[in-house]
Order: structure tokens, then C-alpha cells, then sequence
């Protein structure tokens, strides 16, 4: 078990630095990286995620390669049209609502974007972060950006579906399905069109194929902002769904300022290789002997958890 300490280009869901576990088994590498702010209950599906990718592998994959978006978090308008063009990609997915920001930063991130994508797709995600009101409000006005959908636009899914039938946005579900005790309410609830899913926090590349089949949504896979380790297990998951309408939100490794290997999962003209990694970089990469400690002891709880 190794655990890895990398620096974000830019604040991310309030942090700047992302740390978690990697380690080997005899089905290939794995990642471990449940967010710090998340305590051992949580983090037990991303141990069953880790433990996955590192016994028993993933699915046949049904395709061998994966278009992805690019992720554009709350920047000035400059900066987010320099993230899209350099990321060679034909969707972009802007984040919204960040607090002490207003709904005119929105506009003028999603204006930069729309402009630099061109007749690419526009999707935004505002991370639960809205109310029903003030996201019927913004959709409004941002959806003359032709968005492709809204992501999670209200934290409760009864008003996920309550805002889903007041827009003609199309809305996706996200922290309604892998932060829910029932990730199906969204179905039963008509809250959502589209299902994000994504591989640690919903416990496995098997456990989201069995949500996907039973919501019966088109799904979105998306990274919980992973190494290239990681997001290889995102990416099995994309390769091995039956359909695949929509870009994935897995190239998000371009978040980071240094990777653990030298070949990361970066997308080529917005498409993500489907391959396993193995980490070549980890040396450069190795957190500080008091934070390996601090991982060490959440992973023996959450283990030791897991196994209840
Ligand atoms: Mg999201």
C-alpha cells in the first residue's frame, strides 16, 4: 500500500491536494481514495471498488475506446476557454452555482465555453448547489448556451424532479445515486434523464453495471477526480456498458499536477484509451511518512469495517 500525495492545478470540491492508497493484486493495480472529508461508511464502497480492480478485474470491455468531456471547474472566463481548447475535447462540462460566485460568473464561464467548443456539447453541473427556484432561474438564461444537460442542479432528489419538470433541460442525476441510500429513487421519482455513475463511490465496476441495468438511464461515468489507476476502473466501466450515448466525465487526470505514471490517462481528440495502468511515477508522488500513517489507519478501519 502506497499512498500518494498530488497537487491540483486548481481548487476542487475546496481542496487543493488529492491523496489516496494504491496497491497491487493479482488482477492489476488499484486505487483506494475515498475524499478525506468522507468518513469510514462511506469509504467502505470505495474499498469494495479498490478490492475489485485489484482481485478480480472488470467485464469484457464492448468497446476500445471512450469519448470524454473535459471539466472546467469555477474559473474566469479566459482561463475556462484555455481549458477547453487545449483539451482537444467535444464536450466540456462547467461547474456552477460555486458559492461566492454569482449567476453572471456562470454565464460569462458557459458563454467562454460555448464559444470555444464551438458546435461541441455544453453540459453544467452545479453539484446539488441550487435551490428549485434558483435553478429554474439560471437554467433559464444559461440554456440559451444549448446545454446538453444540467447536473444535479438541487441537492434532494424530490427537487431534482421537481426542477426536471419545470426546464427542458435535460437533468442528470449524480449525488442523488451514489450518495443515496436508494440510488434507484431517482427512477421511481422520475427525477433525472441521465445517470451519473461513478466506479469508487457506488463500490465497483460491477456493482455500477447492476445499478445502470436496473434505473434503466442512459449513464455518464465519472470520475471521483482519481489517478490515472483510478480512472482506468471508470473507463472499464464505460467500455463494458452496453450503450454509451453520452462523454464520460473521466479526463480529469489534466487536474493534476503531476501523475503516477508516465503514459496518464489523458484523452487523445476526446477519447480515453480503454487499458489498465501500472504506476511507473510513485516514487515522485509518495505522501509524507505522517500521512501515510493517517491513510494506513483509515484503511485498516474501513477494512476492518468492510469485513462486519
Ligand atoms: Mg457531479
Amino acid at each position: 500500500m502506497i499512498t500518494y500525495s498530488i497537487g491540483l492545478k486548481n481548487k476542487f470540491r475546496g481542496i487543493t491536494v488529492r491523496e489516496g492508497m494504491l496497491f497491487e493484486g493479482p488482477a492489476g493495480w488499484a486505487e483506494w481514495s475515498p475524499f478525506l472529508d468522507y468518513d469510514d461508511a462511506t469509504a467502505v464502497s470505495w474499498w469494495r471498488a479498490a478490492r475489485e480492480a485489484a482481485y478480480d478485474g472488470w467485464p469484457a470491455p464492448v468497446r476500445d475506446v471512450v469519448p470524454v468531456n473535459c471539466t472546467v471547474p469555477a474559473v474566469g472566463p479566459e482561463r475556462a476557454a484555455e481549458l477547453v481548447r487545449a483539451s482537444g475535447c467535444r464536450t466540456a462540462k462547467v461547474k456552477v452555482a460555486e458559492p461566492g460566485q454569482t449567476l453572471a460568473d456562470d454565464l460569462a464561464r458557459v458563454a467562454a465555453v460555448r464559444d470555444a467548443i464551438g458546435s461541441g456539447q455544453v453540459r453544467i453541473d452545479a453539484n446539488g448547489l441550487w435551490s428549485v427556484d434558483e435553478a429554474v432561474r439560471a437554467l433559464r438564461e444559461l440554456s440559451r448556451f444549448e446545454l446538453e444537460y444540467v447536473e444535479q442542479p438541487c441537492a434532494a432528489v424530490e427537487d431534482l424532479a421537481t426542477v426536471r419538470r419545470r426546464t427542458d433541460v435535460l437533468v442528470a442525476a449524480d449525488e442523488s445515486i451514489r450518495r443515496a441510500e436508494d440510488p434507484l429513487l431517482v427512477k421511481k421519482l422520475d427525477a433525472a434523464d441521465i445517470a451519473v455513475l461513478k466506479v469508487q463511490p457506488i463500490g465497483g465496476v460491477r456493482a455500477c453495471l447492476e445499478i445502470a441495468e436496473q434505473i434503466g438511464l442512459p449513464v455518464v461515468v465519472s470520475s471521483a477526480l482519481e489517478t490515472s489507476v483510478g480512472i482506468a476502473a471508470g473507463v472499464a466501466l464505460a467500455a463494458a456498458l452496453p450503450e454509451l450515448p453520452y462523454a464520460c466525465g473521466l479526463a480529469t487526470v489534466s487536474m493534476f499536477t503531476s501523475e503516477v505514471v508516465s503514459e496518464p490517462l489523458l484523452p487523445v481528440d476526446g477519447f480515453l484509451p480503454v487499458r489498465r495502468v501500472t504506476p511507473d511515477q510513485l516514487a515522485a508522488n509518495r505522501a509524507a511518512a505522517d500521512r501515510n500513517a493517517v491513510w494506513e489507519e483509515r484503511l485498516s478501519r474501513v477494512q476492518q469495517r468492510s469485513a462486519e
